[in-house]
C-alpha cells in the first residue's frame, strides 16, 4: 500500500537538490529548506569535474530535460589528467577517452553556481531559502519536525541533512562524528581567458586537470573551463547553451553573480587554479587577507615556478581570489537508525585532492532516491531501507575520504624522500596503462 512519505533535506547544494529532483520527478513529497537567501549566496565560484559515475548518478535523479540542460551547461570533458614538476616536466599523464555517443561516459567540468542553477529548473517552491536549520526533534504522532532560526517548523517522515561539510543535522544526530583540520591550506582563483592568455597556458592546462608539484611540499592545481565552439556567423564564440543559470530564474538572478556568469548570452571561460601547502608556508595568516594580497602570498609560494603559472595568478582577478582550509573527516561505525539521515559533505566531508566529493554525494542522492521511492510505494520500511542506504554510504564514502588524503599528502609531501617517492609512482603510472584509470578513481 502506498505509503505517501514526506522528506524534508536540508541545504540545497549538489545533493540536495539531485535528491530533490529525483524524489519529486517520482511523485515523493519534498520540501527543501536552505539557510541562504538566495541561490547566489556565499556560493564561490570554483568548478566541479562531474564524473561519468556523477553523470549516471545525476541521470539517475533528474527528469531527462534537466538533465539534457546539465549536458549543455557543462563545459568540454576534460582529455587529460596530468601530473607536472614546477619546472612543467611531465610526471603523468592520462588520456581519458572521449565517448562522443554517450552523455554520461564523459567527465563534465561545470561551475558551482551553473550546477545548481541546472539542479533548481522546475523545483520552485518545494525550495524554501533563507531557512536556517537549527534543530530536529520527534513530533508528537510519529515523524519528525525541523526547527528553523526564525522559528518557524516544519514536520515530515523524515530529515535527510544534506547540510554541507559543517552539518548541524550531523552535530545533533552524530556528536561523536570529528572533522579535522588537516594544516593545509588553499588559495583559490579564476583567470578569465582570452584569446591572448590562453596562448600563455601551458597545454595541459587547457586539456584537462592538472595538478603541478613543486618542492617543499608546494601544490598547484589548474584546470581551464571551456565550452565547444560553433562556427555561428563565422566567429569562434562559445555556443550558446540554454543558460548555466536558466534554473535560477525566479530566484532573484542577478544577485552576487559574477562577470559572465549573470544571464549573459555566453558562459564565462576561465582557467580556475589553486595554490596549496601546509599553513606554516604560508608565514602569514591567510583567513585576514582580502583578494591582492591573497595573490600577493600564492606568487610568493611558487616564487621559483615556471613564470607561465605565475603568470595565471598574476592576471587573475582580485576579486576572485579566496582562501580555504582543508579538512577532513574521521570514518564513523553504522548507527542505531532513526527517521534523521545524512547525505554528502555532512558525513564524508573530503579533501578536494581526488575531485571527488560532490561526485560521492551525487552518488548518495541517487542511492537515497531508489531507497525512498521504494518505501512510498510500500514496497520496504522506511527504517530497513535507511540502515542498507546507510551501510552503504559509509563504506564507499569514508572510502572516497581516504584516498582523498592519501592523494593530499601525496601531493604535498614536503621532505626529499617522500617527494621522491611520490615522483617515482606518478612516473611508475605513467608507464604502466592499466593502472591508470584506477590511479583517478575511474575503475
Ligand atoms: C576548491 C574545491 C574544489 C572541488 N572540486 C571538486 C570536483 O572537481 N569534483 C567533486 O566531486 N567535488 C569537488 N569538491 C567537493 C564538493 O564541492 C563537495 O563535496 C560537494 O559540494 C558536497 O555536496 P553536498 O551536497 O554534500 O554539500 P554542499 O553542496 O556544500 O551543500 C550544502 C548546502 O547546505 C546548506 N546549509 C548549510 N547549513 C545549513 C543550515 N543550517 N540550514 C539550511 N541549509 C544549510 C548550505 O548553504 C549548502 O547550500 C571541491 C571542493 C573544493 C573546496
Amino acid at each position: 500500500m502506498k505509503r505517501n512519505l514526506k522528506v524534508l533535506i536540508i541545504g540545497a547544494g549538489t545533493g540536495g537538490l539531485a535528491l530533490a529532483q529525483g524524489l519529486k520527478a517520482a511523485g515523493v513529497a519534498v520540501d527543501v529548506y536552505e539557510r541562504d537567501h538566495s541561490p547566489t549566496d556565499r556560493l564561490q565560484g570554483y568548478r566541479l569535474s562531474i564524473s561519468p559515475a556523477g553523470c549516471r548518478a545525476l541521470k539517475a535523479c533528474l527528469p531527462e530535460a534537466v538533465y539534457a540542460k546539465f549536458i549543455a551547461s557543462a563545459a568540454k570533458p576534460s582529455e587529460t589528467v596530468t601530473f607536472l614538476d614546477h619546472r612543467l616536466n611531465r610526471l603523468l599523464r592520462i588520456d581519458i577517452p572521449r565517448e562522443e555517443a554517450s552523455d554520461v561516459a564523459n567527465e563534465r567540468p561545470i561551475g558551482r553556481l551553473a550546477l545548481r542553477g541546472v539542479l533548481l529548473d522546475g523545483l520552485g517552491a518545494i525550495v524554501h531559502f533563507g531557512k536556517k536549520f537549527v534543530g530536529f526533534e520527534d513530533a508528537p504522532g510519529g515523524g519528525v519536525v525541523a526547527r528553523f532560526d526564525d522559528g518557524s517548523t516544519a514536520a515530515g517522515d523524515l530529515i535527510v541533512g544534506a547540510d554541507g561539510a559543517s552539518s548541524p543535522v550531523r552535530s545533533q544526530l552524530l556528536p561523536q562524528a570529528k572533522r579535522l583540520d588537516t594544516g593545509i591550506v588553499g588559495i583559490s582563483g579564476k583567470l578569465a581567458l582570452t584569446s591572448e592568455r590562453r596562448a600563455a597556458i601551458p597545454a595541459p592546462i587547457l586539456r584537462g586537470p592538472t595538478l603541478i608539484l613543486g618542492a617543499k611540499g608546494r601544490f598547484m592545481f589548474a584546470n581551464a573551463v571551456e565550452y565547444d565552439k560553433t562556427e555561428r556567423d563565422g566567429s569562434p564564440e562559445p555556443r550558446r547553451t540554454p543558460s548555466p543559470c536558466d534554473g535560477l530564474r525566479g530566484f532573484e538572478p542577478e544577485r552576487g553573480l559574477s562577470g559572465a556568469e549573470r544571464l549573459a548570452p555566453n558562459p564565462e571561460e576561465y582557467v580556475m587554479w589553486a595554490v596549496s601547502a601546509r599553513r606554516e608556508a604560508f608565514g602569514t595568516r591567510l583567513e585576514a587577507l582580502g583578494g591582492e594580497a591573497l595573490k600577493v602570498a600564492a606568487l610568493a609560494l611558487v616564487a621559483d615556478w615556471n613564470p607561465a603559472l605565475r603568470q595565471m595568478i598574476e592576471d587573475s582577478a582580485a576579486a576572485s581570489v579566496i582562501t580555504f582550509p582543508v579538512k577532513t573527516s574521521t570514518p564513523v561505525p553504522p548507527w542505531p537508525t532513526r527517521n534523521v539521515t545524512l547525505l554528502g559533505d555532512a558525513l564524508h566531508n573530503m579533501t578536494p585532492f581526488r575531485g571527488v566529493g560532490a561526485n560521492t554525494a551525487l552518488r548518495d542522492a541517487a542511492a537515497l532516491r531508489a531507497a525512498l521511492i521504494a518505501v512510498d510505494r510500500g514496497e520496504r520500511e522506511l527504517l530497513p531501507a535507511l540502515a542498507a542506504y546507510e551501510r552503504d554510504m559509509i563504506d564507499y564514502g569514508f572510502r572516497a575520504v581516504g584516498v582523498s588524503l592519501e592523494m593530499m599528502r601525496r601531493v604535498h609531501a614536503d621532505d626529499a624522500v617522500s617527494r621522491a617517492v611520490a615522483k617515482l609512482v606518478f612516473r611508475a603510472v605513467d608507464h604502466i596503462k592499466p593502472l591508470q584509470p584506477i590511479f583517478i578513481g575511474r575503475e
